[in-house]
């Protein structure tokens, strides 16, 4: 099982706390984005196409720990940009693991082994490596080869240092179902405790804009791979099973973009962590003055294709809560590979995309050079 008991149980109380207290929208994941700066340029990344200044920037250590103490999620993932190059890294994850709250420390992992000692193994703490496939798989898309032999190597030092040691992996349209079934199999003989998987989102600043998946290819891949691991049984997920159930097809699900907050260098990301379509100065203001009628499938046109966990796995998570039998029969029987899939949401009100990633960035460096003068 890729969650531990302890983990499994304190997100439970804190489920049950909020169900009892009958909150309508709470976070399950804070996604913390302390940067965007990284090492690698991959084509399928929507975060790395700003100007220096901002990829300049960091979050500071108080302003890291300020948003895990506003937002109060049980989980925090901290993405970017590669989080390794912020010198206060270690502090960040100690201050969070003081609080405790799990952290996933997501990382390409070129520079976990010079950084790893700064790290101490905790059941509050998981490394999560970008690893999108084999060596083939992942070094395209990353565009560089030798990045999967250097991941994999800081993989099984962090295994042999007694860490906790997930993968994060993105699939794309030209993923086949043999070789990323074949992947997870080898993860699996790495001793891997945990998978994360996704379907890409369709980035508008993504170099490259060809290879992202539509929902009627996402479900289909998603059967091809999981058919051939006993509707997934024979591999360990950091997900849900009815997310998983969910990505083959199964379920109709509308998104919960407040699931997962985003705290980046802007702000308070609205609605997502896939979308910056605007930003408040504080957690309270993004929950009180987002529209959230405005995303999600159905309701915008970015939102079309997307299949991802950031909006779904905790709408997933509500469905366990409420079906908890559900869950359990994926969970024992394994994915319906085969057969109907559900109806999925319709399109025809959906609102059309509105352009905005340009007038943030200027608002932003409007802001940077006011600070410097
Ligand atoms: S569907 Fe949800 S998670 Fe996906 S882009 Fe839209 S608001 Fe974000």
């Amino acid at each position: 099982m890729a969650i531990p008991l302890l983990q499994s149980m304190t997100i439970g109380a804190y489920l049950m706390k909020k169900r009892l207290m009958r909150v309508r929208r709470y976070p399950l994941v804070l996604m913390l984005e302390p940067l965007f700066r990284c090492n690698l340029a991959c084509a399928g990344c929507g975060k790395i196409d700003y100007p220096d200044e901002i990829l300049n920037q960091r979050l500071s250590l108080e302003d890291a720990l300020g948003a895990v103490d506003e937002c109060g999620a049980p989980v925090v993932s901290i993405a970017g940009g590669e989080p390794l190059l912020h010198k206060d890294m270690p502090k960040i994850v100690r201050g969070i693991i003081a609080r405790r709250k799990f952290v996933y420390l997501c990382t390409n992992a070129l520079l976990l082994e010079k950084k790893i000692d700064d790290y101490r193994p905790s059941p509050f703490f998981v490394w999560s490596v970008h690893l999108d496939g084999d060596q083939e798989m992942h070094d395209k898309s990353v565009c560089q080869p030798g990045v999967y032999e250097r991941a994999v190597a800081a993989i099984r030092l962090a295994k042999q240092k007694g860490f906790r040691v997930n993968i994060n992996c993105t699939l794309f349209n030209d993923a086949e179902p043999e070789q990323v079934a074949r992947f997870f199999d080898s993860v699996k003989e790495m001793g891997i405790d945990g998978i994360t998987v996704s379907p890409g989102y369709a980035y508008e600043r993504a170099p490259d804009q060809q290879h992202f998946l539509n929902r009627e290819k996402t479900k289909q891949l998603f059967r091809d791979i999981l058919k051939r691991g006993r509707g997934g049984r024979d591999w360990s997920f950091s997900q849900s099973s009815l997310f998983l159930d969910f990505l083959a097809g199964n379920r109709t699900y509308h998104c919960t973009p407040w699931g997962n907050p985003t705290r980046t260098v802007f702000g308070w990301q609205r609605p997502c962590y896939l979308l910056g379509e605007g930003y408040a100065k504080t957690y309270a203001e993004l929950m009180e003055t987002t529209d959230w009628d405005n995303y999600g499938t159905g309701n915008y046109e970015k939102c079309a294709d997307c299949m991802v966990h950031s909006g779904y796995e905790a709408t997933a998570v509500q469905d366990t809560l409420q079906r908890p039998w559900r869950a359990l029969g994926v969970a024992l029987k394994g994915v319906k590979t085969e057969g109907a899939m559900a109806p999925d949401v319709s399109l025809d009100k959906q609102r059309p995309a509105e352009y905005v990633y340009s007038r943030h960035v200027e608002i932003k460096l409007h802001e940077l050079r006011r600070q410097k003068a």
